[in-house]
């Protein structure tokens, strides 16, 4: 399953479902769409995990996030989640490219750099870029009238620009230059080569050079002028571990994983040209599968689908797909086995556990419900923000005719949408089915006293 959320999840992190807290963007912009998928997020976490160690901050527990974004880009803005937009992932050739953008993101966790301030310093940067081009404007439409008007326009916009440009520029550098040492030294650490990121970044300050009219976000929270680009290299060819390849195993699932996005995200056409029919290669094949479930037949993607298995037949993401487009194929009785084998090979992927939930509830079948409450319940201690795994839940509650449970678990969906009015109401409705004091009543008395959520200042 590859599911785009959004950030309202990542928001929610550390506030328990129901408790009575406003829901606020604190880690991430509301509304930022969130890539959801075991796989992708498996792959994450082998990459991050190592660095995270070698920078002493295992302890933090640091998530990194997929942002479905198509343009190049990766940024801090807590202590507690790396954000990586699904563009750099698609841009990446190898898994050490983007285990290098982890790292220099690290550095600047570890450095305790405030990503907000950077953030508005690239938002400052913008804003005095356009004062210029305005001033700019001005001047020209001064010596053009004659009367030298435009020039004190245009003095009086850019001076405190620039001044303001300067200073933040130059603290913005000396954070990079850190990050940038931090970096290479957590790569050299883990005994991995700092190659990756040193040709990441190169090819990035390429970019800007040569194709100046579109500018990865990037790049305006870590400007990249060629000496940064050359002290790094300096650096990181000075690694013991320079010439050290990604083990294959892992280039295959790095690989996999940009199938993946590729079959989920891009349109048949892209894929095709991505993936020609020649491409006879396990990703090739795994995107292909993924596009002909999303866009044509079930039977043929079914076939596709069950070669892969039988290649390897160990890869649990292969029959979640399977499961996935036989349920999203009306045929969630024939879902449930590779789901159920899914959910074992993966030792019980929560995401994967909500589907095989989901499946066993489409069934229409009341046998399945108890089954279904119990593995959502699972599911939901590991991913308490969830909307869907709720909505399912209060689903699951309806069959077993256990009205009271059905509301509340509608009213923690409705909670984790934001949809604060209907959590309310719903919470009050389920307040008259238990008695008084009980643990139900008062998580549904917490859903009636929710308050509506104040409007992120940004
Ligand atoms: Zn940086």
């Amino acid at each position: 399953m590859l599911a785009v959320a959004t950030a309202l999840a990542v928001a929610a992190t550390g506030i328990g479902p129901l408790a009575p807290q406003p829901v606020q963007a604190q880690s991430a912009p509301r509304g930022l769409p969130i890539i959801r998928d075991t796989e992708i997020e498996q792959l994450m976490r082998d990459y991050a995990a190592p660095i995270l160690r070698a920078a002493k901050l295992a302890q933090q527990n640091v998530k990194v996030v997929v942002v479905n974004d198509r343009a190049f880009n990766a940024f801090v803005m807590d202590g507690r989640h790396i954000f990586i937009n699904a563009g750099a992932l698609f841009d990446a050739r190898t898994p050490n490219e983007i285990i290098g953008i982890f790292a220099h993101e690290t550095g600047h966790l570890a450095g305790g750099h405030l990503s907000r301030l950077r953030e508005q310093m690239a938002t400052a940067q913008t804003a005095s870029i356009l004062a210029m081009l305005a001033g700019v404007g001005a001047m020209v439409a001064g010596a053009r009238s004659g009367s030298g008007a435009g020039d004190i326009g245009a003095a009086a916009i850019m001076a405190p620009q620039a001044a303001i440009q300067r200073t933040l520029l130059a603290y913005v550098r000396t954070q990079e230059d850190q990050a940038d040492h931090a970096g290479v030294k957590l790569l050299n650490a883990t005994g991995q080569s700092p190659r990756g990121m040193v040709e990441l970044f190169k090819r990035l300050s390429n970019e800007v050079m040569f194709n100046s009219r579109y500018i990865d976000p990037y790049m305006q929270t870590h400007p990249m002028p060629a000496e940064r680009v050359a002290v790094l290299e300096a650096q990181g060819k000075a690694s013991p571990h320079w010439d050290r390849k990604d083990p294959a195993e892992l280039q295959l699932r790095h690989d996999m994983m940009r199938a993946k996005l590729a079959g989920f995200l891009e349109r048949p056409d892209s894929v095709a040209r991505r993936y020609p029919a020649a491409d006879q290669s396990l990703p090739a094949r795994y995107a292909r599968a993924i596009v002909t479930y999303r866009h044509s037949d079930l039977r043929r993607a079914i076939a596709q689908i069950d070669a892969l298995i039988q290649e390897q037949p160990g890869n649990p993401f292969f029959k979640e797909l399977k499961g996935q487009a036989l349920l999203e194929g009306g045929q969630p009785a024939e879902a449930i086995g590779p789901l159920r084998q899914a959910v074992s090979q993966t030792r019980g992927a929560p995401l994967i556990q909500i589907m095989l939930a989901q499946a066993l509830i489409a069934t229409g079948n009341n046998k399945f419900a108890d089954e279904a409450v119990e593995m959502l319940q699972v599911a939901l201690r590991r991913e308490p923000e969830a909307p869907q795994a709720y909505a399912q839940l209060a689903m699951a509650y309806g069959r077993k005719g256990d009205l009271g449970n059905a509301d509340l678990a509608a009213g923690q969906a409705a909670f984790m949408r934001g949809d604060i009015n209907t959590a309310r109401q719903l919470g009050a409705r389920a307040k008259t089915r238990f008695p008084v004091g009980s643990p139900a009543w008062v998580r549904a008395d917490d859903l009636v006293n929710l308050k509506p959520p104040t409007r992120p200042n940004r």
